[in-house]
C-alpha cells in the first residue's frame, strides 16, 4: 500500500512502551474526538474533535501576554491572579504562541499516515520480543474512520499487530471493516441499563451493544482476532451486583471473548478538567477498595469468565 502523504489524522498523545493497552509492549496512538463524555473520563482533552486550550497554572508566571493578545477577551487578571474564561475561547491559538512558559497548550497534533507508520516501525524490536504492537485509542478512534482504517491496513501489510480501543459507539460498517485488519478490539462496557448509560456517558448504549454482537459475529467468521472487554469499576455508578451480573452476562455471550479487564476508577485525570475549564462531576467519588474489586471479579468468575484487575 502506497502511504499517501495526504491521509492525515489528529492525535492528542502518543504513548510508547505501554503495557496496559493490549498484549506485550505497545505504541498507543490517541486519536482526538469522542461521541461520549463519560463523567470519569481521564483523557478529557481527547473528547472534543477540535483543539481545546489547556492552561497549566503551575507554569503561569502572570506576565499578562495572553491578556494583551487575545481577541476574545478570554483572559483577565483579578486579585487572585490570572483568570481564563474557557467559554470565550475561539481557538485562534495566538496566546499559545505568545506564552513564554508553555503554560498554554492545545494538546493536538496532526500526523500523516506515513509519519504514524514510521513512528510505529521504530518500536518493532519491542513488539517482536513481547508479542506487542500498536493500539489505537482516544477519544474514540472511529471518530476519524478513514484515517484509522488506512492506518490499520498499512500496519497489517507490514505485519505489525494492531488493536483498537473503542467505546463501540460508531457506525457498524467501520467496525466490521476494522475487524479485517485488527488483531484485537479492546471494547469498553460501562453500564448495562440504557438510561443509566445515557446519564453518565451522554449517549444510550443500544448501538454499542448491537455493534458488539455484530462485531463478535464478524470476528468469529474470520477465524482470527478477538474482543477484550474493559469495564471501569466506579463505586456508586456501576458496581452494584445487578449491574455487574448484567455486564458479565453480555460478555459471556461473546464467542470471541479473549478476556475481561476490570479497571478501578481513579481520579488522576482530575487536574486536566481544571486545566481545560471543564466541570469535574466525580467530586467525592473514591476509587473502589480491594474488596470491592474482588467482589466484581467474583461476579465474572461465577459466569465462568476469568476477569483480571487492571490492564
Ligand atoms: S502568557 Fe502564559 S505565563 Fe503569561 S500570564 Fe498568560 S498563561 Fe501565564
Ligand atoms: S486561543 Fe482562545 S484564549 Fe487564546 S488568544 Fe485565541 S481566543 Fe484567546
Amino acid at each position: 500500500m502506497e502511504l499517501s502523504k495526504n491521509t492525515e489524522g489528529v492525535l492528542f498523545d502518543i504513548k510508547r512502551y505501554s503495557v496496559h493497552d493490549g498484549p506485550g509492549i505497545r505504541t498507543t496512538f490517541f486519536l482526538k474526538g469522542c461521541p461520549l463524555s463519560c463523567w470519569w473520563c481521564h483523557n478529557p482533552e481527547g473528547i472534543s474533535p477540535v483543539p481545546v486550550l489547556s492552561w497549566h497554572r503551575n507554569r503561569c508566571i502572570g506576565c499578562g501576554r495572553c491578556i494583551a493578545v487575545c481577541p476574545e477577551g478570554a483572559w483577565s487578571e483579578s486579585d487572585g491572579g490570572m483568570v481564563r474564561d474557557a467559554s470565550l475561547c475561539r481557538g485562534c491559538r495566538i496566546c499559545e504562541e505568545r506564552c513564554p512558559t508553555l503554560a498554554i497548550d492545545f494538546a493536538d497534533r496532526k500526523i500523516t499516515l506515513r509519519e504514524l507508520v514510521k513512528e510505529a516501525e521504530k518500536d518493532i524490536p519491542f513488539y517482536d520480543k513481547s508479542g506487542g504492537g500498536v493500539t489505537f485509542s482516544g477519544g474514540e478512534p472511529f471518530m476519524q474512520p478513514e484515517f484509522l482504517l488506512s492506518c490499520l491496513r498499512a500496519l497489517k501489510e507490514r505485519e505489525i499487530s494492531a488493536a483498537v480501543d473503542t467505546s463501540g459507539c460508531a457506525p457498524l460498517d467501520y467496525l466490521l471493516e476494522a475487524a479485517e485488519y485488527a488483531d484485537l478490539f479492546l471494547f469498553d462496557l460501562k453500564l448495562a441499563d440504557p438510561r443509566e448509560h445515557k446519564k453518565y456517558t451522554g449517549v444510550s448504549n443500544g448501538l454499542i451493544l448491537s455493534n458488539l454482537v455484530r462485531l463478535d459475529e464478524k470476528i468469529a467468521s474470520l477465524g482470527r482476532g478477538g474482543i477484550n472487554i474493559r469495564i471501569p469499576l466506579i463505586p456508586g455508578i456501576n458496581d452494584s451486583e445487578e449491574t455487574l451480573k448484567r455486564l458479565a452476562g453480555i460478555a459471556a455471550e461473546l464467542a470471541t471473548l479473549t478476556g475481561v479487564n476490570i479497571l478501578p476508577y481513579h481520579s488522576i485525570g482530575k487536574g486536566k478538567y481544571r486545566d481545560l475549564g471543564r466541570e469535574y462531576k466525580m467530586e467525592g467519588i473514591l476509587p473502589p477498595t480491594e474488596q470491592e474489586v474482588e467482589r466484581a471479579l467474583a461476579v465474572f468468575a461465577s459466569r465462568g469468565i476469568k476477569a483480571v484487575k487492571g490492564g
